[in-house]
């Protein structure tokens, strides 16, 4: 990307490995992206460049092994989520992530700016989260802070959506297409600092969240480190950083447009329908008897 031009340099991905079974843990492309920037600059400067109109632009990342997730890791959205019963829904949410630890979404959820977020349980709250996503560059485990973000290959948007209501997170928020990443990622060098990008996502031109990166409980290092400690960290793994303070519902049809600082502007659309539940199903007759 270079303004509002796309140059296309996908013949880089042509001296990829073809993975045999058993496939890596691993996005190929993003374990290679050193080798292939240089590349991909050559082919830049042969390639036309195409209007961004003109194109539709997947998640950055196609192969994640996971899609990582911090939990009320700004103090103010703690705040709110202890206050507010539909958000807490009887969990104690007082003691934040030291307290709930990580979790993760389903690889499956991962979805670009180009295709409408379709909501699910009619009747259920269904929220937006801005969040800044960490894409991870070279496998690791046990690194420590001050470390940690030599392993970075890149940033971009995230969305969290998420279901509000009494099941499991992994549950709630891993629906199809429940993972937004867009609109590009942009590469570690290009950012000086994760610890300061503003961060403000409106729905239909109504500016819901504002904040900034460095009111995180555990900035980028440290989730790195406490990620790391837990699992191996493979090229192409996603870190959802958390989502400040001003969380709220999305309707069919809305218009999200979300920004950070030096990355750039992430739009995307509510499909107007909701996907039906099957019959039978014990959410579903909840809210049938409440409604009766
Ligand atoms: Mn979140």
């Amino acid at each position: 990307m270079e303004g509002d031009e796309v140059f296309d340099v996908s013949e880089a991905l042509a001296s990829l490995p073809s993975p045999k079974w058993p496939s890596p843990q691993k996005d190929l492309f993003i374990g290679e992206l050193e080798r292939l920037l240089p590349l991909m600059d050559e082919l830049k400067e042969q390639a036309t460049p195409i209007s961004i109109k003109d194109v539709k632009l997947d998640a950055p990342v196609a192969n994640p092994s996971k899609l990582i997730n911090a939990p009320i890791n700004y103090r103010a959205h703690i705040e709110e989520t202890a206050a507010d019963e539909q958000i807490a829904y009887g969990r104690d949410m007082t003691k934040s992530i030291w307290h709930w630890g990580l979790f993760l979404k389903a690889n499956s959820a991962l979805s670009g700016v180009g295709i409408p977020i379709r909501l699910r349980y009619p009747g259920r709250r269904t929220d937006h989260e801005i969040e800044l996503a960490v894409i991870i560059g070279t496998e690791c485990k046990g690194v420590t802070r001050e470390d940690a973000l030599n392993y970075v290959a890149g940033y971009t948007i995230g969305l969290d959506i998420t279901i509000r209501g009494p099941e499991l997170q992994s549950f709630r928020k891993s629906a199809d297409g429940f993972a937004v990443l867009g609109p590009w990622m942009v590469t570690a060098d290009e950012i000086e600092d994760p610890g300061n990008l503003d961060l403000e996502l409106s729905i239909n031109g109504q500016l819901r969240q504002k904040a900034n990166t460095r009111d995180l409980v555990y900035d980028v290092p440290r989730l790195i480190e406490y990620a790391a400690s837990m699992y191996t960290l493979y090229p192409g793994d996603v870190i959802f950083t958390g989502t400040p303070e001003g969380v709220g519902p999305i309707e069919p049809g809305d218009h999200i447009e979300a920004w950070i600082s030096q990355i750039g502007t992430l739009n995307a659309i509510v499909n107007k329908e909701i996907l039906p539940l099957p019959r039978h199903d014990p959410v579903l007759d909840e809210i049938e008897a409440q409604e009766a």
